[in-house]
């Protein structure tokens, strides 16, 4: 939520309350497979931001009237808890999480190979332990990397991260602070190998220089985090191909007994003996 851009969040050497540069991500660490129940999950952490992502599909859909016809739906569930924020968050859901979760399932239905599982839904659980600030962008962050270690076949992955307006510059990657004493908001995602934006909103008022450099930002945030990303996902296989690798047992070699050699019994084959002409015989 944008508020009125008054507050001072960033010095005159162009650092921020947090120390960050304008242009600068939080720190983010992204772990694989952290739910063995689901068909594929991830955790997040954003700076502060901690939020689980677990996927389930593609599965029946109940009730099966909701069903498409030619490809799957994608569900999102995308839940604050209760102990995730300083006020107490009611456990009802908001609808804010009801309008996070559809944009979340918008985007990813877009880079999704739908169409492979007609009649099915997959399900995506984002559950935020603790936020602070972009809580949408980290969740549909690790939706994406929870489907691609479902094995959920993707167009690509969708690397999301919001950029703002802060006493009238351009920043990346707002934590809470910035969100509601900023002046704008643009949470982005955006896929880098298909060059594709698939989730963009907007909160306060930006000029047309400004919204252009915002973008720019945000797919300069995005591309660092897909770097992260395909870091998560290939520890987690190059582990899993560790541990199933097995060592090719190494005998010690055998010297090669030398067997004493047995003399064939075999018969020499005879000859035929040649009848000898017989004799012509004479009347
Ligand atoms: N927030 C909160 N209580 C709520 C909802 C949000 O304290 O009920 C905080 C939380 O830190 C969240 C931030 O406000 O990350 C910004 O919320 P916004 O709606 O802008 O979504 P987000 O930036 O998390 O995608």
């Amino acid at each position: 939520m944008a508020g009125d851009g008054i507050v001072q969040l960033i010095d005159e050497k162009g650092k921020r309350l947090d120390g960050r540069s304008v242009d600068e991500l939080r720190p983010i660490e992204i772990k694989i497979g952290v739910i063995e129940n689901a068909d594929g999950s991830a955790e997040i952490r954003m700076g502060k931001n901690i939020i689980i992502a677990a996927v389930y599909g593609p599965r029946e859909l109940h009730p099966k009237h909701r069903a498409l016809p030619n490809e799957a739906l994608i569900q999102c569930f995308y839940r604050m808890s209760t102990f995730s924020v300083n006020d107490r968050k009611s456990p009802a859901p908001s609808r804010r999480e009801k309008e996070i979760s559809m944009v979340i399932s918008s985007a990813l239905t877009s880079v999704v190979l739908t169409e492979k599982f007609p009649r099915t839904t997959i399900d995506v659980y984002l559950q935020v332990l603790q936020a602070d600030g972009g809580t949408r962008c980290a969740s549909l962050t690790a939706a994406s990397v929870a489907l691609a270690d479902a094995g959920v076949p993707m167009r690509g992955l969708i690397s999301s991260v919001a950029t703002g307006l802060v006493n009238d510059k351009v920043i990346l990657d707002l934590y809470d602070i910035e969100d509601q004493k900023g002046s704008g908001d643009v949470p982005i995602g955006y896929s880098p190998i298909l060059d594709e934006v698939s989730l963009i909103q907007l909160d306060g008022v930006f000029t047309v220089d400004q919204f252009v450099e915002a973008l720019n930002l945000g797919v300069k945030g995005a591309n660092e985090i897909y770097e992260i990303q395909k870091k998560a996902l290939k520890q987690k296989y190059t582990s899993i191909r560790a541990e199933v690798a097995v060592e090719p047992k190494v005998e010690p070699k055998e010297e090669p007994k030398i067997e004493p050699k047995v003399e064939s019994k075999v018969e020499p084959k005879e000859e035929p003996k040649e009848e000898p002409p017989k004799k012509e015989q004479s009347e």
